[in-house]
């Protein structure tokens, strides 16, 4: 069981979230900066009181997660294209994660209806005592009734304080996970799908946006030193943008030259891991949608509604 002020502050973080998501739909338009509406998103969590529990992630067509705008990024939404925005709030650390799916070309319109309506069977049949495997089962039917195809190697998590993910995870597939859902336990349920010509599996590319804190280095350089303590001290283990580093207000106070260096350091020494851009393996458009719920006695509570 949470506690009542714990209850309030995922409920605060929702509510915070959603509005947000559910405005920047409209800001999603060809040729419109991916930098500017990351921008847009951070701020307007921020106005709305919540903080960040992590940079917004902006993935285009077979993107699926995890590129976030860098500094000086100069990309702008393509034409016909399908975008996934994802973005996290929280308050006091108890931390709220959805996102949605923008098709440019209506074309595309009924994978997004496939995803959402994957992701709502999936809450409706949350409640303690039901396998995680059966909620992925759930998925993967839902999505393929649609004619198309689950990416099986992401995945919905749990979420405790300050950790976007964590303990049990919600599969996108049928498994043969035996664990179960709890009363009191928090989730982000987050299907993906892409076309069923696809292989429905994302891989790593060669470039990360997205960091977080790993464990405290000793013997780091002077000026690597601080930045971890700072890192540590600012974000906690939750992700971050590379970006917020060079904004004034984040008081990183260091030199572009010598910040870089540092956060090579950082980086090397493994004191920060990177989340690397995660797209499918086949190169196929892929729709995501993504809610988080609070288990409670008989269900759940969907906190981003
Ligand atoms: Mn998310
Ligand atoms: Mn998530």
């Amino acid at each position: 069981m949470l506690q009542k002020e714990v209850i309030k502050c995922y409920i605060k973080a929702g509510r915070i979230a959603s509005e947000v998501r559910d405005k920047v739909k409209t800001l999603v338009k060809e040729d419109v900066s991916l930098l500017e509406i990351c921008n847009w998103v951070e701020n307007k969590i921020k106005d709305k009181g919540g903080k960040l529990a992590f940079p917004c992630n902006i993935c285009i067509n077979d993107v699926a997660a995890h590129y976030s705008s860098s500094i000086n990024d100069d990309t702008v939404v393509p034409r016909d294209s399908v975008v996934k925005i994802d973005l996290g709030v929280h308050v006091d650390g108890y931390i709220a994660d959805t996102a949605i799916t923008v098709c440019l070309n209506h074309q595309y319109d009924g994978m997004v209806y496939a995803i959402n309506e994957a992701l709502k069977q999936a809450i409706k049949a949350v409640k303690p005592g039901i396998k995680n495997s059966h909620i992925g089962s759930i998925i993967q039917k839902t999505i393929e009734r649609y004619g198309f195809k689950p990416i099986w190697n992401l995945s919905g998590h749990q979420m405790t304080r300050y950790v976007l993910h964590t303990g049990k995870s919600i599969p996108n597939i049928s498994t043969f996970g035996l664990s179960k859902i709890r009363e009191g336990e928090v989730f982000a349920i987050e299907p993906f799908l892409t076309l069923r010509a696809g292989v429905g599996e994302v891989t790593g590319l060669k470039r990360t946006h997205i960091y977080r804190f790993h464990k405290t280095h000793r013997n780091l350089n002077k000026d690597a030193d601080k930045l971890q303590e700072l890192i540590k001290k600012r974000f906690n283990s939750l992700p971050f943008s590379k970006r917020w580093l060079n904004e004034p207000s984040e008081h990183f106070s260091f030199a572009d030259e010598r910040m870089e260096k540092a956060f090579s350091e950082v980086l090397a020494k493994k004191s920060i891991t990177g989340y690397p851009v995660l797209a499918e393996r086949s190169g196929k458009i892929v729709a995501q949608a993504e809610h988080t719920v609070i288990v409670t006695k008989n269900g759940c509570l969907v906190t981003t509604l």
